[in-house]
């Protein structure tokens, strides 16, 4: 056995060896299979098949594809999938994007009438030589691989949120701190019956392989042809799999302006815990935005190698569910860094 043979056996990256301030070495075990997933609400059934995989020796990427369908299928869901809020023009638009431990990569963005948009993310990752197909292009790769076009009916509660937002037509993605979960859904007056969001999820399975998924109806109301966060590599979704793993939800424009999901990766592999790099992410998003933070949410989670996991907001309110161990889904509360 090398030195390298032996380090993995304990449990311990060669990465680990190239640091020579902070260390990456640690006596504890490795804490894997792990899944966890934005917004607890939704993580509680969306876990639960990623779970499934991962408990059977699954990988991490099936897992994840698997787990974020759920709310993909949810009608109810104000944020993801068909039934989510439309653009201004009372169009739904899909974005979904998903990353492997070997660096593979698939996305999807401005995707219509597609029930599963991640689905078609992990088709372009896996059969086409491009990272990224949008619009019309995206639609016409769904429908050569079989997939059938939806009506493009909004879901009751789309429907009657648009029909308020009409009344004014004004685009305001700012959150209602105290009554929401999430940034997508304040703009009717019944904003607080929408407590879901972007489904962020990445997983550590039984392998030690990392991977994550991310899908969104993006921001309700948006601008036809806007696209957030969420689809893109590095912003709304990043995997390294010798560091760790990040996903992120919220006012997309911002995670985007500090390639937020990377960044958070990166501040992991300097060392820092899965909750400090993304304390740092959204830090950076206070200190250099343009923007008045007071109403604008970002929330990150992350998870390392070693199945250690964090979260960090600009805002109160954002929550999480970790399911590993005994596959019970756990709450946990973001910490913030804004109060108003
Ligand atoms: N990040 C998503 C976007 O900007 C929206 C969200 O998470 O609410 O499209």
């Amino acid at each position: 056995m090398n030195r390298r043979q032996l380090l993995t056996a304990l449990g311990i990256s060669s990465l680990a060896l190239s640091f020579k301030g902070r260390s990456y070495i640690s006596n504890k075990p490795i804490k894997k299979p792990i899944v966890l997933s934005t917004w607890y609400n939704q993580s509680v059934t969306a876990n639960s098949p990623a779970w499934k995989i991962l408990y059977r020796n699954g990988t991490a990427l099936d897992a994840v594809e698997a787990g974020v369908q759920v709310s993909e299928n949810d009608l109810e869901n104000c944020c993801v999938g068909l039934g989510g809020n439309p653009d201004r023009d009372g169009i739904v638009t899909l974005d979904a994007c998903l990353m492997d431990h070997q660096f593979q990569i698939g996305s999807v963005a401005a995707l219509e009438q597609i029930k599963n948009p991640i689905q078609i993310a992990r088709l372009v990752m896996e059969k086409t030589p491009h990272v990224m197909l949008v619009g019309q292009g995206a639609q016409q790769f769904a429908l050569q691989n079989g997939f059938k076009l939806e009506g493009l009916q909004l879901s009751d509660h789309a429907q009657k949120t648009y029909q308020e937002w009409l009344k004014k037509s004004e685009y305001h993605p700012i959150i209602n701190i105290e009554k929401t979960h999430g940034p997508s859904a304040p703009l009717s007056p019944e904003s607080n019956e929408y407590n879901h969001d972007t489904i962020g999820m990445i997983a550590l399975d039984i392998h030690g392989n990392l991977s994550g998924a991310c899908t969104t109806s993006g921001m309700g109301f948006k601008m036809r042809g806007r696209v957030g966060d969420s689809p893109i590599i590095g912003a709304g979704l990043y995997v390294d799999n010798e560091v760790g793993a990040a996903t992120a939800t919220g006012q997309g424009e911002e995670v985007i302006r500090i390639c937020g999901s990377f960044l958070v990766v990166e501040f992991m592999r300097q060392g820092y815990s899965p909750e400090q790099a993304c304390k740092k992410a959204v830090e950076r998003i206070r200190n250099k935005t343009p923007r008045n933070t007071k109403d604008l949410q970002v929330g990150f989670i992350a998870l390392n190698k070693k199945g250690e996991y964090g979260a960090y907001a600009l805002h109160k309110n954002f929550d999480f569910g970790v399911t590993s161990g005994n596959g019970e889904t756990l709450k946990v509360d973001s910490p913030f860094i804004l109060t108003s």
